[in-house]
């Protein structure tokens, strides 16, 4: 495994144009999958080294992906060897802390980034490995928890 295969982010970066960081694992750049020479794209790398992307122009995230010829898998970090997800194993952030809906949507927008990925991967090989089943089991009990906690 090399640097760029353990950072993400590298691996976008490398492919944007206009690259400006504007602050510690903040990016703005050209967004790929519109015409505009606005930097209109968000990227952020998260503690966990997943990649959040963010169009301001409203182009989805597989879009600006599919632009830099990148998956949606090279936004997150390499599989551990057997297959279970060590960020998923943590906490979510700021557990038993009440969440903006500023901060609870960027968290959502990753588990379902997570869940296409693991769907992307199921639909390919034309079955389910027992990690892949506990990380869509996951992810759903994430999406309730965050949607209680938004009502609580
Ligand atoms: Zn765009």
């Amino acid at each position: 495994m090399n640097a760029c295969a353990a950072r993400p982010v590298t691996t976008l970066l490398v492919r944007l144009e206009g690259v400006r960081e504007v602050a510690p694992g903040r990016w703005r750049a050209r967004c790929p999958a519109h015409d505009g020479h606005r930097p209109a794209l968000a990227i952020t790398e998260c503690d966990d080294r997943r990649v959040l992307l963010h169009c301001f122009a409203g182009c989805g995230v597989d879009a600006v992906a599919a632009a830099l010829g990148l998956d949606l898998a090279d936004l997150f970090p390499p599989r551990e060897p057997d297959g279970y997800d060590v960020h998923l194993a943590r906490p979510a952030t700021c557990h038993g802390r009440r969440f903006t809906d500023a901060q609870w949507l960027p968290a959502l927008t990753l588990e379902l980034l997570e869940v296409m990925v693991v769907v992307g991967a199921i639909l390919r090989r034309g079955s389910v490995t027992a990690s892949e089943h506990a990380r869509l089991v996951r992810s759903v009990a994430r999406i309730l928890d965050a949607e209680a906690r938004c009502h609580g």
